[in-house]
């Protein structure tokens, strides 16, 4: 098997990506921790090699199955949001995905669990955590609109898919004082922010957003 360069060279070289980063910033994202972690993390990993050249393109990218790796700007920004609200320890995310932003999040909490409906994805996923030597994540192949209700509650939930309204279910695993980062909408999504509190539940609309729909069940 043909070892896989996580340093990078050419299009994937750390110059590349400092580029990205530089970008970042000038989009707004702040948190130098975050922005840290996208510089370190090799997103061409988690493309097809043929993409590998625009992996540190400030842009979304195919991964199979209709779905797409978020843009960069996207993950950052929901990174920052989420870490925002205090400094999560056991987080959940629906819809792993590439595992791009499994890996960010695995590099800045104790734990990450993660969900996916598309079974070969969640593989992929799974053997990029290996490569990148992150032990913190635990995988389920299930409908993610039900959360993962045996480890809850969490910290904080990141939803990478959009749900018309907010899963139910999503809300009662978050912990009190906990915070969910969440597309919602059909046409026109917004990110949204879910503080839970001891008495319910704040919502805040930050910006739009485009993410791939919430389905339901699994394939
Ligand atoms: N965070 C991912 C983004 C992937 S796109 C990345 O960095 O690559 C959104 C993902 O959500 C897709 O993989 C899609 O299959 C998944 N998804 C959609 N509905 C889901 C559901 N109900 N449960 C779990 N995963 C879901």
């Amino acid at each position: 098997m043909k070892a896989v360069d996580l340093n990078g060279v050419g299009m994937t070289s750390m110059r590349t990506r400092e580029r990205l980063v530089q970008r970042l910033r000038d989009e707004g994202i702040s948190d130098e921790i975050v922005l840290n972690v996208i510089r370190t993390t090799p997103r061409h990993i988690f493309v097809d090699e043929a993409l590998s050249h625009r992996a540190y393109e400030d842009t979304a990218l195919p991964i199979g199955f209709n779905q797409t790796l978020s843009q960069p700007y996207t993950v950052a920004r929901m990174t920052e949001l989420l870490l925002q609200a205090g400094a999560p320890r056991k987080v959940l995310e629906v819809g792993s995905g590439s595992g791009y932003q499994t890996a960010v999040l695995a590099q800045l909490v104790n734990e990450v669990y993660t969900v996916e409906r598309i079974g070969p994805l969640q593989e992929k996923a799974k053997s990029r955590m290996k490569l990148l030597e992150l032990s913190n994540v635990a995988f389920l192949h299930t409908d993610g609109g039900m959360g993962w209700p045996e480890k809850g509650p969490f910290d904080a939930i990141m939803v990478t898919a959009a749900p018309d309204t907010i899963p139910e279910a999503l809300i009662e695993q978050l912990a009190i004082g906990g915070r969910m980062v969440i597309p919602v909408g059909g046409d026109k999504q917004y990110l949204t922010l879910v503080d839970r509190t001891s008495s319910g539940v704040e919502i805040e609309r930050v910006e739009p957003a485009r993410f791939v729909p919430l389905l339901a069940g699994i394939r």
